[in-house]
């Protein structure tokens, strides 16, 4: 674990590399806050003809609207480069499990999910349709459902609970997949609890395990990214600031990895003797690649 502090040192780093997968939160910016000299260092890196793909936990936006993030704090991206996990979500019922069309998905999310999943054709109910105060005095089972799905859900109510429980509970063949188990994540200068928080009292009343988990750490997506894109993964490094998601993601898929320290992972954490997920390198913010190359 090397840290990078001079420009001899970053410059290296950067040529070595011909492509840079980016977390987003913590890494770019927090909430709507672009960290300091983020888009002089993208610039930096676009201007080296470096490849650029943005790997995103966040199942609460679809691709399109999260393209439309970037657009507004003025970072430049294109709809190809941009995965996230409830993307990985739809991808992966498509592509791996073959999701029967006359079956559909119950969706405990925001629309990020319902809208990457009717994007690839599955059909699916629940998500904001059940926000709001709801009886729950019976809960129909339904024969159409196929699979329920649980992501980070701002609406999050024990109507939704029971509907999820109700259709896992009634048929274990069903499939439960998580788009990611983030325990928290950074939001308004603190951390709030993240999907993987939503999904744990349905595990515990289940007593059951989510059959995938499809956001980082877990390989599905950057499988996608290498192949679709016919990637190198020794000349591939990605960026983040979670060492339990995106470092781990990055070293089990035999990329070389970067953590920054303005998210979730500060320096004393990171060198730790408790701290078995080690970054290739680390810098104190990916803004530093602006002032420090040349
Ligand atoms: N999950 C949710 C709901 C989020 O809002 C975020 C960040 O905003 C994340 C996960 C983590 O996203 P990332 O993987 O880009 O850090
Ligand atoms: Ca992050």
């Amino acid at each position: 674990m090397e840290k990078l502090t001079t420009s001899e040192q970053l410059n290296s780093f950067i040529d070595s590399h011909d492509t840079f997968l980016f977390d987003c939160d913590g890494v770019l910016w927090e909430g709507s806050n672009v960290f300091p000299n983020v888009r002089e260092a993208m610039q930096l890196l676009r201007s080296k003809g470096k490849k650029i793909f943005f790997v995103t936990n966040n199942s609460t936006k679809s691709r399109a609207a999260y393209l439309e993030k970037f657009k507004k704090v003025d970072i430049e991206a294109n709809l190809e480069e941009v995965f996230s996990s409830a993307n990985a979500t739809a991808a992966y019922l498509k592509y791996v499990v073959k999701f029967p069309a006359d079956k559909k998905v119950y969706v405990v999310g925001m629309a990020g999910i319902t809208q990457e999943l009717e994007a690839e054709g599955i059909r699916c109910f629940g998500g904001l349709d059940d926000a709001g105060a709801h009886d729950v005095d019976e809960i129909p089972d339904d024969p159409e459902v196929g699979a329920v799905v649980v992501g980070l859900d701002i609406h999050i109510n024990y109507y939704k609970y029971c509907k999820a429980f109700t259709y896992l509970h009634n048929d274990p063949k069903r499939l439960f997949l998580l788009t990611n188990a983030d325990s928290t994540f950074p939001t308004h200068g603190t951390i709030f609890p993240g999907a993987g928080s939503i999904a744990t009292p349905l595990m515990t009343a289940l007593e059951r395990q989510p059959d995938a988990i499809l956001g980082k750490p877990r390989l599905n997506m950057l499988e996608s990214i290498l192949a679709e894109h016919h990637l190198d993964p020794k000349k591939t490094c990605m960026i983040g600031d979670r060492l339990d998601t995106d470092i781990d993601f990055g070293n089990r898929g035999g990329l070389t990895t970067l953590c920054v320290l303005t998210g979730v992972t500060k320096e004393n954490k990171l060198k730790s003797e408790d701290n078995t997920i080690k970054p290739t390198y680390y810098v104190d913010s990916f803004g530093d690649f602006a002032s420090l190359s040349n």
